[in-house]
């Protein structure tokens, strides 16, 4: 029985500081992070109906608590900010000996994409690829997925975990696939009219080995389209957009996650305005038509993105050798608009963002995307 928290799984990540009786110090492990970050992910057994107390070196417990997963993973729900305390919180043990996994968020690793893909294997609407190596040897995915035989009118780029810990995307990601490949009027339009391609893992190892993944030295993934590249997978994805694109309209959304809690880190949100107001004003038609057709699952206001300032309240510069994900799409040929989207770790303006309800909120965003690029 593992009656100390480990992290020997895809995801995984903890320290253990000390171990006084049933309260166990840990601290999220930050490897070649600069600074501080707060994912954390690890599993534990211990006796039946045992109370344990995990007791953390800072505020890294999110405002619904911590994600418990009974199911090794594929199922979370938040524990509840009610069994937290501080910068602790506490959990009884099921009656039964089994691995009860806990983490920041609802990890999503490449298993749970295997597991999503199986369901779409004998789908001509979708073509499962790679886009290259990692540093580490693993395939990073690439899918497409609505109209595949190049006659699509236009072209959509999705990207996940440029940032390794910023799982709750994922399910975004493949809400959106859900509702493009349904039998909607929206959907059969989509697949009529888009060509997607999505990379559901950026930083692949980062994902797999439990990274913090943001702001990893000497830069992160999300940074390396500039002059200073270091990556193979953004190196990989300029090279084939470009020739994928050829100038066609397109789009490009890069699904990300806030921080853990506070202003604007607890709604949706396209923090792009200041940094380029002529793709802001080209994004207007999306804006409306995700604020106007939402189905509510999470609350996204249009307002909140024109509110949004920079993350530090000071002026936008942009950086002299970097170059973010979206700065590089907005440059491409026929690229009508390209951002970042924030979708919080558990809480969207009062709402619960968890595995189902940021997959509704995918839906939301394709229809969204439908509504806007058919009103052309
Ligand atoms: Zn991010």
């Amino acid at each position: 029985m593992k009656t100390l928290p480990d992290a020997g799984f895809p995801g995984g990540n903890i320290a253990v500081e000390s171990v006084e009786g049933n309260a166990i110090r840990v601290k999220p492990d930050l490897r070649d992070t600069e600074g501080v970050w707060f994912y954390w992910c690890f599993r534990m057994q211990a006796a039946a109906d045992s109370v344990y107390r995990f007791v953390f070196d800072r505020r890294v417990i999110g405002v619904r608590g911590p994600g418990v997963s009974l199911d090794g993973g594929m199922t979370w729900r938040w524990l509840g900010a009610d069994a937290v305390d501080g910068n602790t919180f506490a959990y009884t043990f099921p009656g039964e000996n089994r691995d009860v996994r806990f983490s920041f968020g609802m990890p999503y690793q490449q298993s749970d994409l295997e597991r999503f893909m199986a369901g779409l294997r004998n789908d001509e609407r979708v073509a499962a690829e790679t886009l290259c190596s990692s540093r580490k040897g693993r395939a990073v995915e690439r899918v497409r997925f609505g109209r595949l035989d190049g006659g699509a009118a236009f072209r959509a780029l999705l990207t996940c975990r440029h940032h390794a810990c910023e799982m709750m995307a994922n399910y975004a990601l493949e809400g959106i696939m859900i509702e493009t490949l349904s039998d909607s009027e929206d959907g059969r339009w989509l697949q009529r009219h888009v060509e997607f391609a999505a990379v559901p893992f950026v930083d692949k190892d980062g994902v797999e080995d439990g990274d913090q993944g943001k702001n990893r030295r000497p830069h992160d993934h999300g940074q390396d389209y500039g002059l200073d590249t270091v990556y193979p997978e953004p190196a990989a994805l300029r090279v084939w957009t470009e020739g994928w694109l050829d100038g066609r309209p397109a789009v490009a959304l890069d699904l990300h996650c806030p921080g853990p809690r506070g202003n604007f880190h607890e709604s949706v949100l396209f923090p792009c305005r200041v940094r380029s107001p002529e793709n802001w004003a080209r994004m207007a038609p999306f804006f409306a038509a995700l604020e106007k057709g939402q189905s509510g699952v999470l609350a996204y206001r249009r307002s909140d993105g024109e509110d949004f300032f920079t993350w530090d309240g000071k002026p936008y510069r942009p950086p002299e050798r970097l170059r973010g994900f979206s700065p590089w799409a907005e440059t491409l040929p026929g690229m009508r608009f390209a951002a970042p989207l924030e979708i919080p770790y558990a809480n969207a303006n009062g709402r619960e963002v968890n595995q189902e309800t940021a997959r509704a909120f995918g839906r939301d965003l394709a229809r969204a995307l439908c509504r806007s690029l058919s009103a052309d």
